[in-house]
């Protein structure tokens, strides 16, 4: 038996959880973050069902009330700032849980102060990984940037969509061309906004966004541009932008936005990547979340999926790395197949839930690019409102409810199970 611990590189929502889920085991567990604060990179902060199932499942729920948290009303679209449909949530009716906003930053806080009670975990704050360490083709630990060399059982790469440790390990990314570029601001606003708590997408002649209210207040605003594109945007200003929200707003929002232009940010540009390792794992080391599977933002699944592949991990993990392993464990056999057996699991959904957003994107697109497509359906009236909204509430069904039915969790509703050609979960 050996005492080497599982080094998982990354406190986002899959390393963090992963690290949390092994250590209340008593499997030792070094968790490295390279910053210091969470709330220094952009995370985001949309949980759908598929992703409270899981926090539940992990007796994570309900979040303490110091998580700042908060369920959305629903989705608003608008054509040329005219309302094409609205549904609230659940989408699903009846009283099951609905898409919820948290701060991501507090929650992943409050994550590693669990992590550190546990008595044979370690996190350290602000050290970055530089190296993978290796022994024969086996990876056997990592080096820091301090020089630091720590060996390890296993090393879990939950280091995100540019993962420099999946490069290390030489598994190559297939991605996805690039479909769009996210220009991401905040508006500090100290009062209620006219979005009441609804996630409203607008497309018109002068583009496409998206704005929520921001768990931790404020409003968020998504500004979808062309992959790459370098116009003008750095030039305009925040009443340069307030005009252009204006533009594709109903008057109510359209009068706010104007008179919010003050406190519109200057936009970060966000790259969207999208894309799978051809392989998730080697010896000695596991991919996990975005390092694994970079996602889009569309429909908020890439915090919920780190969560689901954190959950099918320890399944897989704890029999093998707990108490030193069953009798007759030989590392070196029993470890790859449970890394194999987690590609296995998590594969078909993450590919499932990538062509769906995708399709979206798709359509989203069309809307844009359209003007004419997008006057007739505003001439049609509600009737074609109510049409496109029963469609659009049907497609969320996977995004919302996961592809797969995980070990240990409810089996996904039926509408999002048909559409994964009868993926099944295995035991480990
Ligand atoms: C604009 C935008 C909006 C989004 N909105 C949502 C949303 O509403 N809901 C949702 O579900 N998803 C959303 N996402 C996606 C979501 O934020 C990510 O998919 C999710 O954070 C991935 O989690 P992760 O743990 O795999 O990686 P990350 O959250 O990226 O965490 C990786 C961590 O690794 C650390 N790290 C990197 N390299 C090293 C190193 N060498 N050494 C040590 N540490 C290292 C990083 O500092 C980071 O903390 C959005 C994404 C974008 C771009």
């Amino acid at each position: 038996m050996t005492d080497l611990p599982t080094v998982i590189v990354g406190a986002g929502p899959a390393g963090a959880t992963l690290a949390l889920l092994l250590a209340r085991q008593g499997i030792p567990v070094v968790l490295i973050e390279a910053s210091t604060d969470p709330a220094r990179r952009f995370r985001g902060e949309a949980l759908m069902p598929h992703g409270l199932a899981v926090l539940e499942a992990m007796g994570l729920l309900p979040l303490p009330r110091a998580i700042p948290q908060q369920p959305l009303e629903g989705w608003r679209f608008l054509l040329d700032g005219q309302e094409l449909f609205q549904l609230p949530e659940p989408l699903e009716g009846g009283d099951g849980p609905g898409c919820t906003l948290i701060s991501q930053p507090a929650l992943l806080r409050h994550l590693l102060a669990l992590v550190r009670r546990c008595p044979r975990a370690t996190v350290l704050e602000g050290q970055r990984v530089q190296a993978l360490l290796w022994s024969g083709d086996r990876i056997a630990g990592v080096r820091l940037a301090d020089g630091t060399a720590m060996e390890a059982q296993l090393v879990v790469a939950a280091d995100g969509r540019s993962s420099a440790l999946r490069q290390q390990a030489r598994l190559v990314l297939h991605s996805q061309a690039p479909s769009f570029d996210l220009l991401w601001f905040q508006v500090d606003a100290d009062t209620r906004s006219p979005l009441e708590g609804w996630f409203t997408t607008a497309v018109g002649q002068e583009g496409l966004f998206s704005a929520f209210e921001g768990a931790s207040g404020g409003v968020q605003i998504g500004w979808v541009q062309p992959p790459g594109a370098r116009n003008s945007d750095r030039d305009i200003d925040g009443a340069g932008w307030g005009r252009r929200l204006a533009a594709l707003s109903p008057p109510e929002l359209a009068v706010w936005w104007r008179e919010q232009s003050e406190r519109i940010s200057t936009p970060t540009r966000l790259p969207v990547m999208v894309g799978q390792a051809e392989r998730w794992w080697r010896p000695g080391l596991l991919l996990l979340g975005d390092a694994a599977h970079p996602l889009s933002p569309v429909r908020a699944q890439g915090l919920n999926l780190a969560l689901r592949d954190a959950w099918v991990a320890a399944r897989a993990l704890i029999p093998v790395l707990g108490d030193g392993g069953p009798a007759g464990w030989e590392p070196d056999a029993a470890l790859p197949r449970a890394l194999a057996w987690i590609e296995r699991q998590r594969r078909p959904e993450i590919s499932g839930l990538q062509e769906r957003q995708a399709a979206e994107t798709r359509r989203g697109r069309l809307l844009l690019e359209q003007p004419l497509l997008r006057r007739w359906m505003r001439l049609q009236g509600p009737w074609l409102g109510n049409l496109v909204a029963r469609r659009w509430r049907h497609d969320q069904t996977p995004l919302r409810q996961g592809l797969v039915a995980l070990p240990g969790l409810p089996a996904p509703a039926p509408d999002g199970a048909r559409h994964d050609g009868g993926a099944q979960s295995e035991q480990p």
